[in-house]
């Protein structure tokens, strides 16, 4: 026996595979982490993806872990390739814990080795090809570029499928993408399953998640395209305007949009058509499929032609009786983009040869029936009228045997195992002429053959031989002649599912009233009837209204805090604004009635322990670790949403951190924030923070119960409705400071004013909460390492018997505790206090 085909997750062409979906075979190289034991133009990591069932390919590097296992989460690999010669790295461990649905193939290291990789991608792309990745890439990612089409080569080529033809699997991996991390809007993986971009947070399914609320793409290519544009938002303006332009243009021409939407119906899965040309798995049927796939094209084109408004022959559409029909005003919307895209090479010779070749709707087995049409190939056509007039020279030969035999059931039969043979009934055996030849016994009778009939067979079977073999070649040579083209289909196929994406936002914008925001480098982002994507198309299936809600946040004021009760809204304000920023930067239109947009280049989410249901997570700890991480990494660029952050068990820890955090990234970050929080305490920082706001959901309390207005307005709530309690861990060290620090003077107020109670019951509490001059002082700006203090703290303001309580805490180290043993120890300090302040 011999290996025919190797099949592996990343490599296998699954006709089941999702449509929409890639499916990536991602190869990882990895350096020293630690940047003085690399070489020069060494990362620390460079990965490449290759979809071998579309050709698309790509090589990205960097040199931070977290953006490796980002990265990685957003290409959802299939299987990912790693040169044995990394066997014990520690960053491989963690990949294996946090991607477990990759197989992992430990490939050669001394087939694949860095050495070979490089050179492998030389042969494949050109060697000025890798000169010009170099710089951009770094060595890592193109090693790991090496180690993918290596890896294909060898297991894929090898797979000959019937000796003669030799694949060639990576014919439509035509060039190598190079992208960097930092290009896009970066969505992390909590930022991606919190906004739910990709999966909705309760099924995993795609419907409640935005690309379900935005996928109107026809095809599968849009669909597919739809996600990347998805998962790497742009960052650059003049590209989003791009794309606006497109947009627009294609809502101020609805003619061409139907049209345009109409066509694209019929069209196939143009890359995953080619991918299975090049693996030389595609049936005759998916040749009839493409050449109707390509006789849509030219409608396409010229509908978008049209739309660009910037057609040059005065939107003439093929068909139309030499006049335009829609005269274009000028001050209608044009796009270079679409304009561009109706230039793409519609692949005529293709067509034209394919729907000359194959007949009108082609069988999915070669065998199955006829694949070409008669005129096509004059060989052909006379194997086709031997085979036929053998058969029909076999049923002449039947009836004049029945005449010289006198046997009226005599029958010519065909069977596999004896071929060609004559069948007499045992009461006919008598009649049989000497001439016959007894083939073979059965139940019923005799089977014979004779010397004409054996010498008519060989010639019918052959003629039938020899048309299956001619039909084997001639579809071969087709598809090697398809194969050929490959270049030029993908870059159609690129084309088409750009406007497939681009019609898709024209048919939202139009349908839902969105609005094209005006995207630019200002830094602010002000929405004025701002709806959530997803949650207005699902009240409005409901038919249910979504309450549109205005938001400004700008450089100046860049902390808003978001005070309201459970169910308020606060969340979902929070979630609608990044929804639409990230539509923004995808060059969409977004559900506002006004937008102003300034470009981001992250968007950090964070939501409260008890708040991150979607992920089924809850500890404190892990709260706080990414917090700290968001307080590393943000920018004056980014946008950041904490939702419910420092929430959990402990009245004061919860707040105090909430505090401190809100604080850092007021004065020493700046990032665009959105801080959702049910500690109305909070509301008190923006009196000191000049570039803090308050906001609330509104709620109106009626016969006892509360109504929801779902109104985000300016100034404080005057009510908190129930805080919790939280543990500490993990935050940067002058955060945790502040925050003990604050943590101890709102104690220390709560005992000083004698409310005992407060402590255990902390709300409701009525504003304001602050009593006395010097405790408004001490929060607001005293604390350690705070150069905005204006007075010195007044030292009167601790009770007796706090501080030593101060200390115990100051030295308790939390991350070492038990929840239990810290709840053993809160109780002794209270005691400790009781006594003293009894004494
Ligand atoms: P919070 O974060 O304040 O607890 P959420 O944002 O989770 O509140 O909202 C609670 C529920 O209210 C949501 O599930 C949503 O269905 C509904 N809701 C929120 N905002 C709106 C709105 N603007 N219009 C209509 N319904 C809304
Ligand atoms: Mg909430």
């Amino acid at each position: 026996r011999e290996i025919t085909d190797i099949h592996s997750p990343g490599t296998f062409l699954d006709p089941n595979a999702p449509p929409r979906v890639p499916t990536y075979l991602v190869a990882l190289e990895l350096a020293s982490a630690d940047k003085k034991r690399r070489k020069p133009g060494s990362t620390a990591w460079g990965l490449a993806a290759l979809d071998l069932s579309t050709g698309e390919f790509r090589a990205t590097s960097g040199d931070e872990d977290e953006l490796l296992m980002d990265e990685l989460g957003r290409l959802g690999a299939r299987e990912l390739c790693i040169s044995s010669e990394r066997k014990g790295d520690a960053r491989i461990e963690r990949l294996q814990s946090e991607l477990p649905k990759t197989a992992l193939t430990w490939v050669h290291g001394d087939r694949y080795g860095a050495a070979r990789a490089k050179d492998t991608v030389a042969k494949k792309l050109g060697a000025d090809e890798v000169k010009a990745l170099e710089p951009i890439l770094g060595d890592e990612a193109l090693v790991a570029a090496g180690i993918a089409l290596g890896y294909v080569e060898e297991t894929q080529a090898k797979a000959v499928a019937d000796g003669k033809e030799k694949r060639e699997p990576l014919r439509h991996v035509q060039e190598l993408r190079p992208y960097l991390p930092g290009e896009a809007l970066v969505l992390d993986l909590q930022a991606r399953a919190h906004l739910e971009l990709f999966r909705a947070a309760g099924d995993g399914g795609k419907r409640g998640s935005l690309i379900g609320a935005i996928d109107e793409a026809i095809t599968a290519m849009g669909g597919r395209l739809l996600g990347r544009w998805l998962a790497y938002p742009l960052r650059e303006s003049r590209a989003i305007h791009e794309r606006q332009d497109a947009v627009a243009a294609l809502v101020a021409r609805p003619t061409s949009l139907d049209r345009m939407r109409e066509a694209l119906r019929a069209v196939a899965d143009l890359e995953r058509l080619v991918g299975r040309v090049v693996m030389q798995r595609a049936t005759p049927r998916d040749l009839g499929v493409l050449r109707t796939t390509l006789e849509q094209v030219p409608v396409i084109l010229a509908e978008a032609r049209v739309a660009s408004g910037l057609d040059a022959g005065g939107s003439l559409r093929p068909g139309d009786d030499g006049f335009a029909l829609e005269a274009d005003d000028p001050s209608t919307p044009r796009s270079e983009l679409l304009s561009r895209l109706a230039s793409a090479d519609a692949c005529t010779d293709v067509v034209e040869y394919l729907a000359r070749a194959l007949v009108d709707e082609p069988p999915v087995d070669l065998e199955a029936g006829d694949i070409f049409r008669a005129g096509f190939d004059l060989e052909l056509d006379r194997l086709s009228e031997l085979a036929k007039n053998g058969k029909s020279m076999i049923a002449a030969m039947e009836a004049d045997e029945r005449e010289k035999t006198g046997i009226s059931s005599l029958k010519v039969r065909y069977n596999r195992v004896f071929g060609y043979y004559i069948e007499i009934t045992r009461s006919n055996l008598k009649n049989v002429p000497s001439r016959y030849i007894r083939k073979q016994t059965t139940a019923n009778g005799e089977r014979y053959y004779t010397e004409a009939l054996r010498e008519l067979e060989t010639e019918v079977l052959s003629a039938e031989d020899k048309r299956t073999t001619h039909t084997r070649k001639l579809f071969h040579e087709l598809v090697e002649r398809v194969g050929r083209e490959v270049k030029r289909l993908r870059r159609l196929a690129e084309a088409l599912a750009t406007l497939d994406v681009l019609g898709g936002f024209a048919r939202i914008a139009e349908q839902r009233s969105w609005t094209r925001p005006v995207v630019d480098d200002g830094g602010a982002i002000e929405l004025v009837d701002g709806r959530h994507p997803v949650l207005e198309q699902l009240s409005a299936d409901l038919g249910e209204r979504f309450v549109p809600n205005d938001l400004v946040i700008s450089g100046d004021k860049s902390l808003m805090i978001i005070t309201g009760p459970n169910m308020a809204g606060k969340s979902t304000i929070m979630r609608q604004t990044a929804l639409v920023v990230i539509l923004a930067h995808m060059g969409a239109f977004v559900p506002a009635k006004s937008a102003r947009i300034g470009l981001v280049d992250r968007i950090f989410t964070r939501v409260g322990a008890s708040d991150d249901l979607s992920r089924g997570r809850s500890t404190f700890m892990v709260e706080m670790t990414e917090t700290a991480r968001i307080l590393r990494s943000a920018t004056r660029h980014s946008l950041i949403l904490l939702d419910e952050i420092g929430r959990g068990t402990s009245t004061f820890d919860g707040l105090s951190i909430a505090w401190a955090v809100a604080e850092h990234l007021h004065d020493h970050v700046g990032a665009k924030t959105l801080f959702a929080t049910h500690y109305h305490e909070l509301t008190e920082l923006c009196r000191d923070k000049p570039r803090s706001t308050n906001h609330h959901v509104e709620v109106k309390e009626w016969n006892d119960q509360i109504v929801f207005l779902r109104k985000l307005l300016p100034g404080p709530t005057n009510k908190s409705y129930g805080v919790q309690v939280a543990r500490l861990a993990g935050l940067p060290k002058g955060v945790v400071e502040r925050a003990k620090t604050v943590l101890a003077s709102l104690e220390a107020q709560a005992l000083a004013a004698g409310d005992a109670s407060a402590v255990e019951r902390f709300a409701p509490v009525p504003r304001p909460r602050m009593r006395s001059k010097a405790a408004q002082l001490f929060l607001f700006g005293g604390g350690p390492g705070d150069d905005e203090v204006s007075e010195p703290p007044a030292p009167a303001m601790l009770p007796v018997g706090s501080a030593e309580v101060i200390e115990a805490l100051e030295s308790m180290s939390l991350d070492d505790l038990t929840p239990r043993q810290a709840l053993e120890r809160l109780f002794e300090l209270k005691d400790l206090l009781k006594k003293q302040r009894k004494r």
